[in-house]
């Protein structure tokens, strides 16, 4: 009780003290310089719809066309694409839709849908197929390149928590097919294809790019082939495409084991036989 009464007798004391503290607390804030407010942030486009709704990033990143543009549009129709961040790291800059490529007779081969690459990786594509691939099919010629994947914000086989793709930088391409005049389809991966023709087009793709990926190479390329262009240390290129021969893989197939021979059969049973 003693201890009580003492205690309120210090109220005033307290009190006067924490009216002191507020009042400079409060003259302090008034010298304290306010953080400066963040400038607002450019709109960040997460897709190539959303950037071509006009919002934008700067335009120093997208109005001057870099040399690997100027030097495509000579050899290609393309589209410019703006500048992609996202989401996380997928995006890229000089991004363009590769729409079709002038073959060496100066004829447009179209290139369906139109793959949205990055320009080095879609010079390295307009090469591929204007010097290595479109030459193999003089006649009936090369119209039309079935396009299977491009830029595309995604782990490594789509697998979730993989490794980004190269696709999710617009460095890769996957290629299901080839069209030519007369309305004939050709699958590089078709076994059925022309053995001799599947591995011109194995060949200069694993001269040009330093990503090949086809049948045999991990199981998730049986049915198209992926091309890209990524970075390696000390220069590693992996070409890893099996070129099939069914025939050559039916020979490696054991045959079944004879039958024991359990001895002449009865004419009786050679009689059931027929019935
Ligand atoms: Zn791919």
């Amino acid at each position: 009780m003693l201890a009580h009464k003492a205690a309120m007798r210090r109220l005033p004391a307290i009190a006067t003290l924490a009216a002191a503290t507020l009042f400079c607390g409060a003259a302090a804030a008034d010298v304290v310089p306010l953080p400066h407010p963040r400038p607002p942030m450019p709109f960040e486009p997460k897709s190539f719809a959303e950037a071509a709704a006009g919002i934008t990033l700067p335009d120093v990143i997208t109005s001057e066309p870099s040399p690997c543009r100027l030097r495509l549009e000579t050899a290609a129709v393309i589209e410019p694409l703006p500048h992609l961040i996202g989401p996380d790291a997928c995006g890229g800059g000089d991004m363009v839709r590769l729409k079709a490529f002038h073959a060496l007779d100066r004829k447009d081969v179209v290139i369906v849908p139109p793959p949205e690459l990055r320009c080095e990786m879609a010079e390295a594509v307009v090469v591929w197929l204007r010097d290595d691939i479109a030459p193999i099919f003089s006649a009936p010629a090369l119209i039309e390149v079935e396009n299977f994947d491009s830029y595309e914000c995604r782990g490594r086989n789509r697998v979730f928590g993989a490794k980004l793709s190269e696709h999710g930088k617009g460095n890769a391409l996957d290629i299901r097919a080839f069209k030519l005049a007369d309305g004939k389809r050709i699958e590089p991966t078709d076994v059925y294809v022309d053995h001799e023709q599947r591995d011109k087009f194995r060949q200069a793709a694993c001269n040009r790019f330093t990503t090949v990926l086809g049948p045999g190479s991990d199981g998730h390329h049986e049915s198209h082939i992926h091309l890209d262009l990524a970075e390696r240390r000390n220069g590693h290129r992996m070409c890893q495409w099996e070129v099939r021969d069914p025939m050559k893989e039916l020979a490696q197939i054991p045959l079944p084991q004879p039958r024991p021979n359990f001895g002449a059969e009865s004419p009786a049973a050679n009689d059931k036989r027929k019935l």
